[in-house]
C-alpha cells in the first residue's frame, strides 16, 4: 500500500492554506503590518508578531530557491530517485514552499517555477510546482 500522507486540513492556521489548494487556488498568509508574507501560516508574524494578518492570492509563480534528490527510499508512496525543491513566491519572497518532481532533473538556482494542483486522494489536493518551461507546452507550435 502506498497511500500518501495527508496534510490536517482541520487546523485553525493551515487549513484554509488547503482549502484554496482544492480550488486550485494559491494563497499565503500576508502581515498587513510589515508587508511580509509568513509561511507556515500561524496566529502572528513571525517577522513582527503582529496578528493584523491576511490571506492573500498568490499568482502562482516563484523561483527556485533550493533542492535536494533523495536517493535513499523511506516510504512505498514516495519512489526514489525524487528531487524536493523548494521555492520563493514571487508575490512574496519570504514564502517558501515546498515541492517534487519526479527524478533527479537537472536544475538552477533562481530559475523559474510555476504552481501546479496534485490531487493526492480522498479531495485532497497539494500545491506542488514543477520548473515553468513545462507549463508553456500548449503554447509552443
Ligand atoms: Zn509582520
Amino acid at each position: 500500500m502506498s497511500e500518501r500522507l495527508h496534510p490536517a486540513e482541520w487546523d485553525r492556521d493551515t487549513g484554509p492554506f488547503f482549502a484554496a489548494a482544492r480550488e486550485g487556488r494559491l494563497v499565503y498568509r500576508r502581515c498587513n503590518a510589515c508587508g511580509r508574507g509568513n509561511h507556515v501560516p500561524m496566529a502572528s508574524c513571525r517577522y513582527c508578531g503582529s496578528t493584523e494578518t491576511e490571506w492573500r492570492e498568490s499568482e502562482g509563480t516563484g523561483t527556485l530557491y533550493s533542492w535536494t534528490t533523495v536517493m535513499h527510499g523511506v516510504h512505498p508512496a514516495w519512489p526514489v530517485p525524487y528531487t524536493v525543491v523548494i521555492v520563493a513566491l514571487d508575490d512574496a519572497p519570504d514564502v517558501r514552499l515546498t515541492g517534487s518532481l519526479p527524478g533527479a532533473p537537472e536544475l538552477n538556482a533562481g530559475q523559474a517555477m510555476q504552481v501546479w494542483f496534485e490531487s493526492i486522494g480522498e479531495g485532497r489536493v497539494l500545491p506542488n510546482w514543477r520548473p515553468a518551461e513545462a507549463k508553456q507546452e500548449r503554447g509552443q507550435s
